[in-house]
This record gives C-alpha cells, sequence and structure tokens, in this order.
C-alpha cells in the first residue's frame, strides 16, 4: 500500500483501494452494508474492533463529502456509521470515531472513511508528537 499522505484537493481517483473494495474487486470481510454505505474491517486493526465505515458515493474526503454531497447522502451516511456501532454493540461501552483529511490528517486512502474503534479503552485522544 501506497503511503504517500493525500492531497484532500485532487480529484477522486476511481482506482483507489475502497473504489476497489466497494466494487468487490479486492476481498474485504464487510460487516454491514446499505443504500449508502459499506463497512469492513481494517487490514492493520489497532483495536480489538477496528472498522472503516465508507461511503458507496465517490468522495475524495470529508473536505469533498461536506462540500458535495447531496444532503440525503450525507445523512445516509451519518445514520450508517451509528448502525455500524450498534450493530457491533458497541453502544454501552462506546467507541473512537476517527477521520483523518489530507497529510495533516495522516488520510492515506483517497475515499472517505471513518474508523470506527472499539473494543477496549482508547486513552488520550491523540499520542503522536
Ligand atoms: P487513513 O490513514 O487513510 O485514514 O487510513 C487508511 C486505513 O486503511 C488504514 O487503517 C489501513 O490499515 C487501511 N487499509 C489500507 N489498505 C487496506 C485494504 O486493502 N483493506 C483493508 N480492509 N484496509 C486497508
Amino acid at each position: 500500500m501506497s503511503v504517500t499522505p493525500v492531497d484532500p484537493t485532487q480529484p477522486y481517483d476511481s482506482d483507489n483501494i475502497f473504489a476497489k473494495i466497494l466494487r468487490g474487486e479486492i476481498p474485504s470481510t464487510r460487516v454491514y452494508e446499505d443504500e449508502w454505505a459499506v463497512a469492513f474491517e481494517d487490514i492493520a486493526p489497532v483495536a480489538p474492533i477496528h472498522v472503516l465505515v465508507v461511503p458507496r458515493g465517490a468522495y475524495v474526503s470529508w473536505d469533498d463529502f461536506s462540500q458535495n454531497a447531496p444532503a440525503q447522502e450525507v445523512a445516509g451516511y451519518v445514520k450508517a456509521i451509528g448502525n455500524v456501532a450498534r450493530q457491533l454493540g458497541l453502544v454501552e461501552d462506546g467507541y473512537r470515531l476517527i477521520n483523518n483529511i489530507g497529510p495533516d490528517g495522516g488520510q492515506i486512502v483517497p475515499h472517505l472513511h471513518v474508523h470506527l474503534l472499539g473494543g477496549r479503552t482508547m486513552g488520550p485522544m491523540l499520542t503522536g508528537q
């Protein structure tokens, strides 16, 4: 996998790895899907539960999505993230959502995704420098 940070202003690249996962060209362990979003296990989990929730639509980043997605699609995606957490039984103990945007955010894959982390206490919000 390339570790080049995403330029959040770049046009959408339909050959990105999550686009291929959405099309079923690359295998993934799906845990949820609906009209608006698909969720699958992260290939390199950093918590007992580490799921990526991606919109079906072609958006590079949260910036792209929040500017350009129709309201119905925004609502569908936000609700899907909540549905995934509930389906995984994470509400009582809690969980963490992370969205990385661009170089400072640490975004590597240029298709919008929210990391849903759970199954342990997450600790401080940031541990990097
Ligand atoms: P980012 O840094 O862009 O927010 O996070 C990208 C995430 O995608 C990383 O946590 C990485 O482990 C995950 N990832 C990268 N390639 C693949 C893949 O081919 N399959 C899955 N399931 N996850 C991937």
